[in-house]
């Protein structure tokens, strides 16, 4: 069984498959058999990157939903197009909760995607050639942070923070002492790779101190920050953007929040119609559901449950010999490095492939590797707590990922075929008991 190898299928038919694949199956037998398989693949294999989860059929469905179809240039009340009552009514739905979910005043629920929303507070608050500041891509940082091959590092100047060697967390006395060196007129804090609690007060202290703005990128623990598992950016960041499909459980989009009634217009301007057209009303009416569902009680034991089996999982990793970065975490993530058994990440994420245990490769902390072959694996819980998966769950997933790292640290790239195979017979009956879109 190689990696590409999709997991045994029942043939395809009508009969089962869901509510928006009926008329798929007959226009589209291609796309239908990948949308099929793919459906599987979620269903049979362990989703362990950070930064994915499964929304619920309620969010698929307003996202599959004939708001598609619909253009809505402007925002509610002021569209350029006729026909707009109905988007206005869920694009109102959505800004309301959005600002009730995070306790603010103001939301945009437009951008398209997380390097959108960005973008967009970029166009709002910059000039080209103004310098900002974020966390290095190699600490956790995110490519639109100021990496050299994004626009923000092309565009902007980027100064970055890092890591401290001793313990592989953020250093304030260091955030402040850059800042003072370069005077960013904008300051980001969050990653996607860090598992360590923000303390968003320190940053704002630092933004006062240089009178730069505060910026919080908040994409993979904004599921956190709702259910309560994680401080909150508010009061303390002039303006928050996120992602709305990582730990918030939503469909792929982007979000930007504020409170100061001055950033409004810049802000509303920049996304359309400085960066994008129509919005995407289908996703937005997606993103009223996921916010109705994260505001509910149900949500923040959910939360708090993918807080503890990250701890569980870094745990059982840990005594089973792996090293996690900073020695554990207080989120939905982690770092492993694989230096010590010679492993790299490439290698260690094509052999857990192979295992139907679903990773990427990470660069860590002063990592020596080039970012295509890099020496740890990110792993992250949000996805296996949505299917059910708890404590016990993932202190046996930290034991089937040492097995197959180790594995490949005594045969080789090609990895212990009968350990991975012994492995993958012991995730299937993991995903067999917590089931995925049971039905569909
Ligand atoms: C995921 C992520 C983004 C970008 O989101 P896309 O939707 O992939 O463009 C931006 N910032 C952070 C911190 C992220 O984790």
């Amino acid at each position: 069984m190689t990696a590409s190898a999709a997991p045994a299928l029942a043939p395809l038919g009508p009969a089962d498959t869901g509510f928006w694949t009926d008329s798929l199956a007959a226009a589209d037998p291609e796309v239908y058999a990948a949308v099929r398989h793919e459906l599987a693949r979620q269903q049979d294999r362990i989703e362990l990157i950070a930064s994915e989860n499964i929304a619920s059929r309620a969010v698929l469905e307003a996202a599959g939903s004939v708001f598609t179809n619909k253009y809505a240039e402007g925002y509610p009340g002021k569209r350029y197009y006729g026909g707009c009552d109905y988007a206005d009514v869920i694009e109102t739905l959505a800004i309301e909760r959005a600002r009730q979910l995070f306790g603010c005043a103001f939301a945009n629920v437009q951008p398209n995607s997380g390097s959108q929303m960005n973008q967009a507070v970029f166009l709002a608050l910059l000039q080209p050639g103004d310098t900002f500041m974020g966390l290095d891509l190699n600490s956790g940082g995110h490519l639109t942070h100021g990496s050299p091959v994004n626009m923000s590092g092309k565009w902007f100047n980027p100064v970055s923070y890092g890591v401290r060697r001793e313990d592989e967390r953020i250093d304030m006395d260091e955030v402040l002492a850059i800042a003072k060196a370069n005077r960013p007129k904008l300051i980001i804090a969050g990653g996607t790779a860090y598992s360590r609690v923000w303390d968003w007060e320190g940053f704002r202290r630092v933004a006062d101190e240089v009178g730069a703005v505060l910026m919080v990128d908040l994409s993979h623990i904004a599921g956190l920050v709702a259910g309560g598992a994680h401080p909150s950016p508010f009061p303390h960041a002039h303006v928050v953007t996120t992602t709305t499909h990582k730990s918030l459980r939503g469909p792929r989009s982007g979000l930007i929040l504020w409170d100061d009634e001055g950033l409004t217009k810049p802000i509303n301007m920049a996304v359309f119609p400085g960066l994008q057209g129509g919005p995407l009303m289908h996703i937005v009416a997606a993103k009223a559901v996921a916010f109705r569902e994260a505001l509910r009680p149900e949500f923040k034991l959910y939360a708090h449950a993918v807080v503890e089996n990250a701890r569980a999982l870094a745990a059982s990793i840990e005594e089973h010999g792996l090293r996690v970065v900073s020695g554990g975490t207080d989120n939905h993530s982690m770092l492993v490095d694989l230096t010590a058994r010679s492993v790299t990440g490439k290698d260690a994420e094509k052999a857990l492939d192979r295992a139907w245990l679903t990773t990427n490769k990470n660069g860590i902390p002063f990592d020596t590797r080039s970012p295509f072959v890099t020496s740890g694996i990110r792993l992250g819980t949000p996805a296996g707590t949505t299917r059910g998966f708890g404590v016990a769950e993932f202190r046996a997933i930290g034991r089937l990922i040492a097995q197959v790292v180790d594995g490949v640290a005594t045969a080789g790239a090609g990895g212990e075929g009968a350990v991975e195979e012994s492995v993958r017979a012991e995730v299937a009956g993991l995903c067999a008991r917590f089931p995925v879109y049971p039905g569909m």
